[in-house]
């Protein structure tokens, strides 16, 4: 264990599970008490038993993105334990497999299945940083939010998802702008093809195709994910603000 983050306080949404759990337990190898933010209470609470047996400090939090009293009694949840807020990995979000419209062509879709990815993907970021900013605003810090390969490229039959994501990166670009001299940081990371149970579906039905487009030749970790999430956070990224950086074994690259 070393201690970059040693003293700090990072709460990371989704938590419970996959380039979440990864982060959690990166920053609390780096020495940051953290809190573990999911809408499954369980699944927060196991991140959190990990992260204890490996001699970590953390706090479970059940919270659904898309709620804002649920988003406001978050950070209040993380300061009441912690005391402040000095680094926010807004990473929790659901895939099409989620959304009964999965699958199909924009003009195929279900309003109601627009407006759940819509409302978790990319309200919910917003939310998040609304509440996080404003707990960040006397004495900064650094904000990551998950966007994808679907922030940069559209990915058909995905509309849903790939509008979410490119959301995501437009907002982190204005909280960017209008935060920076509050000494507040904020990026986004755009992730390619990570094997977690949000993709479980889509790499079992075509998994191969995609990785022969992969030029890396194959999926990521999650906790390769994790670790630029938390460097950006880290103040090794002190002058890194506004950006959106592809994570995804060359995917983009190739189009
Ligand atoms: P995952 O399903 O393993 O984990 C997502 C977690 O977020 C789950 O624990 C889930 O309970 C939680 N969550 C979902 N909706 C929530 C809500 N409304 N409120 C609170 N918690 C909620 O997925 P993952 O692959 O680790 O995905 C994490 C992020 O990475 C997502 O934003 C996803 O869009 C993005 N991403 C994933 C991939 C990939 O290939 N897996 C690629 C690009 C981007």
């Amino acid at each position: 264990m070393n201690d970059d983050f040693k003293g700090r306080v990072a709460l990371v949404t989704g938590g419970g599970s996959g380039i979440g759990r990864a982060a959690c337990l990166a920053f609390a190898q780096r020495g940051a008490a953290v809190a573990v933010v999911d809408r499954h209470a369980q699944a927060a609470a196991a991140t959190c038993e990990l992260i204890a047996a490996a001699g970590g400090q953390a706090l479970a939090i059940t919270a659904d993105i898309a709620d804002e009293d649920a988003v406001s009694r978050m950070v209040a949840e993380c300061i009441a334990r912690f005391g402040k807020l000095d680094c926010a990995f807004n990473n929790a979000g659901i895939g099409g497999a989620e959304i009964e419209s999965a699958g199909r062509k924009l003009g195929d879709i279900d309003k109601s299945a627009w407006d759940k990815m819509i409302a978790i993907n990319l309200t919910g970021v917003w939310l998040c940083m609304k509440a996080e900013l404003a707990a960040m605003q006397a004495h900064g810090g650094a904000i990551v939010n998950t966007a994808s390969i679907a922030g940069v490229i559209g990915l058909s039959r995905s509309g849903p998802y790939t509008a979410s994501k490119h959301g995501v990166v437009g907002l982190t670009k204005v909280a960017a702008l209008e935060y920076s001299e509050a000494g507040i940081r904020v990026n986004a990371i755009c992730p390619g093809y990570v094997a977690t149970p949000l993709t479980q579906a889509s790499l079992a039905a075509r998994g191969d195709k995609i990785l022969a487009r992969l030029p890396i030749g194959r999926f990521a970790e999650a906790n390769e994910i994790a670790e630029l999430a938390v460097w950006l956070c880290s103040d090794s990224a002190s002058y890194v603000t506004g950006s959106a950086y592809d994570i995804d074994g060359g995917y983009v690259a190739r189009i």
